[in-house]
């Protein structure tokens, strides 16, 4: 059996990951930080069209969460080989720098900085000695050109499209691909108070693009065919930059 973990799984840009590639015959292991119902809905849709799936929460942006949870699933499952990290848990904390509180600070770079160490290290072992990876970090447009309002946002999302290009290059020798996605406007509960009417005028190809879409990227990215794509950030945006 084929493993892949997807963080932030249960709802939004990561369950249209997690149902695509369990449709490629992956176990899925949905993480997911508090949302039960959703997460246990994503684990049913999976399961009703034959797939497999498994929830494992935790919070990504807790270092001793992290490493308790998946240590426990990986000594419980000796022989399973997760061939697939998609770090794509996430959250948002608008605010102008100048009201900006530590807290809004802290909990943005370690959800969506922090997380990715934290779990990729976790993960990262058994692909080195099994020489095979796919590791997909969601970024944002945000991290590619800076956003005001959101300055803990995008200094966490290009803090791992840097270490994107550092670590594809450290474990390239080793058949792992490390590489960022970095989706615009994205129709999920994240932007669900954004104005797409307003919003569409500044996108060439004039909406919000879906889960689903790049959802499809992504399987793209984590299959055998992209061997020879590693440290890039891809971008799926409509057309903004
Ligand atoms: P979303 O709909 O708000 O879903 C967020 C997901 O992340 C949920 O599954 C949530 O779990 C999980 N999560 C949040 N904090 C977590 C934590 N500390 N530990 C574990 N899981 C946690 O978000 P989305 O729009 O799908 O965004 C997914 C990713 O894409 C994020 O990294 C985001 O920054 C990025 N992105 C989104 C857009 C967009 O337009 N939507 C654009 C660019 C980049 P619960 O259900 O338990 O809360």
């Amino acid at each position: 059996m084929k493993y892949a973990i997807v963080t932030g799984g249960s709802r939004g840009i990561g369950k249209a990951i997690a149902i695509k590639l369990a449709s490629l015959s992956y176990h899925l292991l949905i993480n997911y930080q508090s949302n039960d119902a959703e997460a246990s809905k994503t684990k049913y849709e999976i399961e009703a069209t034959g797939g497999e799936a498994t929830l494992l929460k935790f919070d990504v942006s807790n270092k001793q969460e992290v490493e308790n949870s998946l240590t426990v699933w990986l000594n419980r499952n000796p022989d399973a080989f997760i061939e697939i990290l998609v770090n794509n848990a996430g959250i948002k904390d608008d605010v102008l720098m100048m009201w900006m509180t530590d807290q809004q600070w802290d909990s943005v770079i370690n959800t969506n900085l922090n997380s990715f160490f934290y779990v990729t290290r976790t993960i990262l072992n058994k692909m080195l000695m099994q020489k095979y990876g796919r590791i997909i970090n969601m970024v944002s447009l945000s991290g590619l050109r800076g956003l005001p309002g959101q300055m803990n946002y995008s200094a966490a999302k290009s803090g791992v499209i840097g270490a994107t290009k550092v670590l594809a290059q450290e474990v390239a020798r080793r058949g792992i691909t490390v590489n960022a996605i970095a989706p615009g406007f994205i129709k999920t509960d994240m932007t669900k108070d954004l104005n797409e009417k307003e919003l569409k005028s500044l996108i060439p190809i004039q909406r919000f693009g879906t889960p689903e879409e790049v959802a499809e990227l992504t399987a793209f990215i984590a299959s055998e065919k992209a061997s020879y794509i590693t440290g890039q950030t891809i971008s799926i945006n409509g057309g903004i930059y």
